[in-house]
């Protein structure tokens, strides 16, 4: 029986009263938004009906918003189909406190609540935001064991930012989901506002372009507004991927890299070094990425940076006192991680023998930024680790860290001699790792029967590490059992990817990842390990867990306990006094 054609007009109505109740009119920014005094935002209402623009009354504390701000909002009658909407954009609140905004039509009425802060006065000339991506605690403890060695229950030393006075636990979910990914946890810090998924700089609307979502301004565009202090960003992924990106860039898909590129041209920051060169060259070059014939480098010349393209080339002009802008690109895609440059040689170091590391980056980023007068706000992200840690590649993630630590060391020889700098080091999400033990390749059976646990563990038998941190043997007969909570279905080896990257899972021909065959085919004894996640995943995914967040000079005393990641942004523009009058 055809229930639809012989009940038609009742299900119409039924499901036009239900989307009445059950969409409710929205407005951008969300409820319980923290703003930053005289900070850039969007103001966006959706109505679910089309309605005409007299029929709306739209008021702020409860006068017409018109008497509040000034700015004309653009009126779009009916957006996507689904009614109409009101945007004010570039709007700026002279006044901090709550703030009620509230819409009627004669069909919905909506309302949300603001808090506008104001900050405190500068007391900082400088400061450095140290993104650990996707580090974890685990990854910590191993770099720390791997670098500094462990005896009698004692750390023979500890990571740079191990000692450092402030400490909290963040929060990191975005507003849609209780799982990040790198673009909205990076925008949490980089705005102070909470967004969703993939996205950055922008709460996600029903708006049909990525680019034209509500937005919200970033630290680096409040500082370049306000301020005569230089920026300067660093990654060792892609310029272009999400981390990076979230410092400049307004969209709803991190995947807009071209246009995340042009971002960060038109930012004016002052030291952009990093990765994914391929997106900075016209299209008609060999390895481009760009479909248009836009020659960022060249841009970046004629604007008046020095372009360097090597890491002999980077120190070379950064050592230069007359450098003031550095541009410096090093890799078309994401650069190499430490194990492989200094000791494996795998990936694509042969391919890129010229690339700077996390260290020497830092290090000249710091150099020509502290030759402004007014101070700097500097970006610097070992992206690695995250992109290590997805493919369950324990021990590159490690030696990725160590680099963390050496880069943050950098940074605190800097504050030495320059104590109104703020240093905070964070990841931005977690990962699911953990060590369970010690694989000890002299115990007999099975490679399940050589995880030693409690007593039967004992320590690691890794070589003193090198003047860097770094042990030059990870393949040692006593190794940790670092062990992953979530994955596809993979091989366990319990033995270090010497070859390259583990890629732990491959596609099968109906499309779903199964444990990648060539692990078993290297180690004969590895375990089978049915996957805990869906089987679209190729690789472990991000977890919900704190994150832990060090900090030290001026400002750091307001980490403690938990906090939300947005309240990152709220101390360091505090601190930098960028919500004053
Ligand atoms: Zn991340």
């Amino acid at each position: 029986m055809n229930i639809t054609k012989s009940f038609k007009l009742p299900i119409v109505i039924f499901s036009a009263f239900l989307a009445n109740s059950v969409i409710a009119a929205v407005i951008y920014p969300i409820q319980d938004a923290s703003i930053l005094l005289g900070s850039k935002f969007d103001i966006k209402l959706e109505l679910n009906h089309v309605i005409s623009q007299e029929d709306a009354i739209i008021e702020l504390n409860g006068l017409p918003i018109s008497k509040v701000i000034s700015t004309k909002p653009e009126f779009i009658s009916n957006e996507v189909g689904k009614g109409s909407t009101f945007i004010y954009r570039d709007v700026e609140l002279s006044k901090a406190g709550k703030y009620q905004i509230s819409a009627r039509t004669p069909q919905e009425k909506v309302e949300v609540t603001w808090d506008v802060y104001a900050s405190g006065p500068r007391r900082v000339k400088n400061v450095i935001l140290f993104i650990g991506d996707g580090m974890t605690i685990a990854n910590r403890t191993s770099a720390r064991v791997l670098s500094k060695g462990i005896s009698e229950g004692k750390y023979q030393g500890r990571l740079a930012f191990d000692d450092m006075p402030s400490t909290a636990m963040i929060g990191t979910s975005g507003s849609d989901s209780l799982i990040t990914d790198s673009a909205n946890s990076m925008s949490a810090y980089t705005t102070g506002h909470k967004t969703a998924v993939n996205a950055m700089g922008v709460y996600v609307s029903r708006a049909s372009d990525n680019l034209s979502h509500p937005k919200v301004e970033t630290i680096a565009e409040l500082i370049k507004r306000k301020t005569k202090m230089s920026v300067g960003i660093v990654a060792d992924s892609e310029l272009q991927d999400a981390t990076p990106g979230a410092v400049v860039a307004h969209t709803r898909r991190r995947a807009d890299k071209q246009y995340i590129a042009d971002q960060l041209f038109a930012s004016g920051a002052e030291v952009i070094l990093g990765g994914g060169s391929a997106y900075f060259y016209p299209q008609s070059s060999k390895g481009s990425k760009r479909k248009d014939e836009k020659n960022l480098v060249d841009a970046f010349k004629s604007n008046g940076y020095q372009v360097v393209l090597t890491k002999q080339e980077l120190l070379a002009e950064s050592a230069n006192k007359n450098t003031k802008k550095l541009f410096g690109v090093f890799h078309p895609d994401n650069m190499d991680g430490s194990l492989d440059r200094f000791f494996l040689k795998k990936n694509t170091v042969s391919q890129y023998p010229n690339q700077p590391d996390l260290t020497e980056m830092t290090s000249s980023a710091i150099e020509v930024l502290s030759r402004n007068p007014n101070g700097f706000f500097l970006m610097v992200e070992a992206a690695l680790i995250d992109k290590f840690n997805h493919p369950l590649d324990w021990e590159r993630a490690a030696f990725d860290t160590i680099m963390l630590s050496n880069a943050v060391q950098i940074a605190k020889e800097f504050a030495k001699t320059h104590p109104d700098t703020l240093i905070i080091v964070t990841p931005d999400h977690t990962h699911s790792g953990s060590i369970s033990g010690v694989v000890n390749d002299e115990k007999p059976g099975a490679l399940r029967e050589k995880v030693g646990t409690y007593a039967d563990a004992g320590y690691p038998n890794y070589p003193k590490a090198d003047v860097k941190g770094y042990p030059n043997q990870i393949d040692v007969s006593k190794r940790l059992a670092f062990f992953y909570g979530n994955y596809p279905d993979h091989y366990e080896t319990m033995h270090p990817k010497l070859d390259g990257t583990f890629v732990p899972a491959i596609k099968n021909e109906s499309g779903k990842y199964i444990a990648n065959p060539k692990y078993i085919q290297l180690h004969e004894d590895a375990i089978h390990v049915g996957g805990n996640l869906p089987t679209n995943q190729e690789t472990g995914v991000h977890t919900a867990d704190d994150a832990v967040l060090n900090a030290m000079g001026p400002g750091s005393e307001k980490f403690k306990g938990f906090m939300d990641n947005t309240e990152v942004f709220k101390v360091m523009v505090d601190t930098l006094g960028l919500g004053r009058k």
